[in-house]
């Protein structure tokens, strides 16, 4: 087993860009289109297919539920209901083997230490920011477009 669960955005957060069209805290307006190219969905955690599915992008701040500064940025989100994804230890398929930065992070928001991984090395660095006793939660960003993709927590 692993030291750590992966964890989507809430599925509140989806249903309310779904409900209103509006990014949550911040009302700027959800944009709706056919997914044109890599679309990562922040809540089932899978991809959204090109040329098939429409997405939802709208800003959120993955720090809303841990503190402060905030740290905005653009996120999708399938546009029709999804499942969210079932907060198991190991990353998910769609996103091994892919430019991931491994931010981990400890009391009061402090970016404690950060890892650039490639070539499908994300579950033991992930381990191994775990293994640091002052960090709390890792956030995985894509190294290439820099926005937030999920949450691991410490199990
Ligand atoms: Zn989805």
């Amino acid at each position: 087993m692993s030291s750590f669960r992966v964890v989507p955005i809430p599925s509140e957060v989806a249903e309310q860009v779904r409900n209103t069209g509006k990014s949550p805290i911040y009302g700027f307006p959800a944009h709706r289109e056919v997914a044109a190219g890599r679309a990562p969905c922040r809540h089932c955690l899978r991809l959204i297919r090109k040329d098939e599915e429409e997405l939802l992008l709208f800003t959120y701040d993955p720090f809303r539920e841990l503190g402060e500064p905030p740290l905005p940025g653009p996120v999708y989100i399938h546009a029709e209901e999804c499942a969210r994804h079932s907060e198991n230890d190991v990353i998910p398929e769609e996103y091994r083997g892919r430019l991931l930065t491994l931010e981990g992070y400890g009391d009061d928001r402090a970016l404690v230490k950060e890892i650039r991984v490639r070539d499908g090395d994300e579950q033991r660095v992930a381990e191994e920011l775990f293994s640091e006793a002052n960090i709390r939660y890792v956030h995985v960003r894509s190294t290439e477009a820099g926005c937030f993709l999920f949450r691991l927590e410490r199990r």
